[in-house]
């Protein structure tokens, strides 16, 4: 039903051009006080650090993005043209009984209309099956990035991997329990829980508009960014 084509991008700039240029905890603090994780999980603000200083720690940042390029599958064209032809079907049907009686006629709109309403329920449920389908790879690809730069982080304790959004470890952050993380060698911060503009690092490092979903509207592509610190 729906393709995957994952392009890897790949940029790399020093901590001082980064703090100077994409950094800025004030302005972005503000946009995760008004998300629905904000405080919610140990991977989102506020922390209990001075975010500058953890970052200061560090020479260089590698950006790491992953770009998801969506498109439909063989299968489902030929499925979009069996339907089709099958619609063309119903209509010389229709247009067959058209001069026959008034009352066929009255049917024949009556069908049209349940036909409409079919065509219209499967296409939203369509639409929510490629949303999941979506949500799932988008989580597969970023435990993935996350799975090899915390296999890198093991061979290099100079190196600290910044994930791709927020933890999603546990069903439920324990935070929420007012318990501390149960999972502290799998939980890594992004760059934008850290204050890093996300928008402008893709834009000028990694060369890419950041798309999104508006509605039913799904893009062509959605881009994924974390990173890799390095003393
Ligand atoms: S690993 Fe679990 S407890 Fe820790 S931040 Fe992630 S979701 Fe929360």
């Amino acid at each position: 039903m729906v393709k995957f084509n994952i392009i890897e991008l790949e940029n790399e700039i020093s901590i001082d051009e980064y703090m100077e240029k994409y950094n800025d905890v004030e302005k972005f603090l503000g946009y995760c006080e008004a998300c629905p994780n904000y405080s919610k999980t140990w991977s989102c603000p506020p922390f209990d650090f001075n975010v500058e200083d953890f970052l200061k720690e560090y020479k260089n940042l590698k950006i790491i993005g992953k770009k998801i390029e969506i498109s439909e599958s063989e299968n489902e064209r030929g499925m979009e043209i069996q339907t089709d032809i099958s619609d063309d079907k119903i209509n010389r049907d229709i247009e067959n009984k058209i001069g026959k009686i008034e009352a066929d006629k009255q049917v024949g709109v009556e069908n049209k209309a349940k036909e409409a309403k079919a065509i219209e329920k499967k296409y939203s449920e369509d639409i929510e099956i490629k949303k999941e389908m979506i949500k799932k790879e988008l989580e597969y690809q970023k435990k993935s990035v996350l799975g090899e730069l915390l296999e890198l982080e093991k061979q290099d304790p100079n190196i600290r991997a910044l994930s791709m959004g927020r933890c999603t470890e546990c069903e439920i952050c324990t935070r929420q329990e007012g318990k501390d993380c149960r999972n502290k060698d799998k939980m890594r911060y992004s760059i934008e829980a850290l204050g890093g503009d996300v928008v402008g690092i893709t834009q000028d490092l990694l060369h890419h508009e950041i798309k999104w979903s508006k509605g039913n509207e799904i893009p062509e592509y959605f881009i994924l960014v974390g990173g890799l610190l390095s003393k």
